[in-house]
């Protein structure tokens, strides 16, 4: 029990079930709007315009153009056409990507958003936008930036392909983790990570075992809510830092990058936080919290070291460099040589003790 914290409430409307696709027209008149442009990224620039149909009047259109990392020069390109349009909303259909891409654009203009999130990244219930310029990621918060609505259809999800699946998951399941030491966790989240462990627990081997699962499909999207629930009222510590710092400097894949360090950083911080971290060893096994992550990426054949994301050893000095240059809050206080030796177990892919 946690004898002191604020909640700061949860203020977005959240539609949740299968088939919710077609309430998307409905949810963005509900929000005072009779023109929206859709958005994703190119791969899924069939469904877009799918949506698009659908929506009819509603819609000023598809831009296509969405990129990992939210690209200004994206981002430009996407606010000309949302003004020539005379769209006053954005719909995004897809993974974080879109999703920042949504932010991005109500960032800048007001907008209002409809996210439709199709991945487990979890962008969509945050007031987090990073965007990329020459080389350089950098990230903000505010409220204008978290999207008014969101709608998860878990028939979109039937489709992302395993592999994805599972990275997106333990990507998901690192906002739950970083979450559980946060400093300003409160009861209502710390619930949520709770359950969202045992949802991606219980939901993703029938979801590898047979890609369709409705059922395990649904506790794996209602895991990836819960986690973004929490990434987007708490603050995140070592592990998003490292995340981020091979994301920015190799270009590694964005959820792949966190399904192999979330072993690794948990790990680490149970050290100093091991009753917190407890949910986490409770639900996945394994003797502890870190250990047990490692088991269950195993089990669902998630990537589990560097070297599978084409990091090279000589790599690593330069990640610790990076990563120790900035301070920030974590439980468990570090050096350089301390991130040097966590980066080596996640590149050799050793089980943590
Ligand atoms: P993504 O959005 O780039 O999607 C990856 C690929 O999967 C794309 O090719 C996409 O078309 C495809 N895809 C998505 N859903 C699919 C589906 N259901 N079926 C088939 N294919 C599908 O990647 P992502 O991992 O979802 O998101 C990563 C991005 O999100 C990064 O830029 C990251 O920084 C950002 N992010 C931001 C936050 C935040 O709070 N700001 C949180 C998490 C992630």
């Amino acid at each position: 029990m946690m004898d002191t914290f604020t909640f700061p409430g949860i203020t977005q409307r959240v539609i949740f079930g299968s088939g919710t696709l077609t309430q998307t027209a409905e949810e963005v008149q509900r929000l005072g709007h009779d023109k929206a442009l859709v958005l994703s990224g190119p791969n899924q620039r069939h469904a877009a315009e799918a949506l698009a149909a659908q929506l009819g009047a509603l819609s000023a259109g598809v831009f296509a153009g969405a990129a990992m990392h939210t690209p200004v020069e994206v981002t430009e390109t996407a606010m000309a056409e949302f003004r020539a349009s005379g769209a006053t909303a954005v719909v995004g259909l897809g993974g974080g990507s879109t999703v920042g891409l949504a932010k991005a654009i109500a960032a800048r203009s007001g907008a209002d958003q409809v996210v439709i999130p199709t991945t487990y990244a979890g962008s969509e219930m945050t007031d987090i936008l990073g965007e990329t310029q020459g080389g350089e990621k950098t990230t903000r918060r505010s409220p204008d930036i978290r999207p008014e609505t969101v709608i998860y259809d878990v028939d979109l999800t039937l489709d992302l392909p395993v592999e994805m699946t599972v990275a997106s998951a333990m990507n998901a399941l690192a906002h739950a983790m970083e979450a559980l030491y946060a400093p300003d966790l409160n009861p209502v989240l710390e619930l949520l990570c709770k359950d969202a462990l045992v949802a991606f627990r219980n939901g993703l081997p029938a979801v590898i075992r047979d890609p369709q699962n409705l059922q395990g499909r649904t506790r794996a999207l209602y895991g990836a809510w819960a986690c973004s629930t929490a990434l987007g009222h708490v603050s995140m510590a070592l592990h998003h830092k490292l995340a981020h710092t091979f994301g920015g400097t190799f270009d590694t894949p964005h959820a792949d990058t966190h399904a192999i360090l979330l072993p690794y950083t948990t790990a680490f911080n149970e050290v100093a936080v091991p009753e917190l971290l407890a949910p986490i060893a409770e639900t996945f096994g394994g003797g502890s919290a870190g250990a047990g992550l490692w088991d269950f990426a195993g089990e669902i054949g998630a990537p589990r070291s560097l070297q599978d994301i084409g990091i090279a050893e000589p790599d690593l000095d330069r990640a610790a460099d990076i990563a120790v240059k900035n301070t920030y809050p974590n439980p468990r206080r570090f050096d350089r040589a301390a991130i040097r030796d966590l980066l080596q177990h996640a590149w050799a892919g050793d089980r943590p003790a």
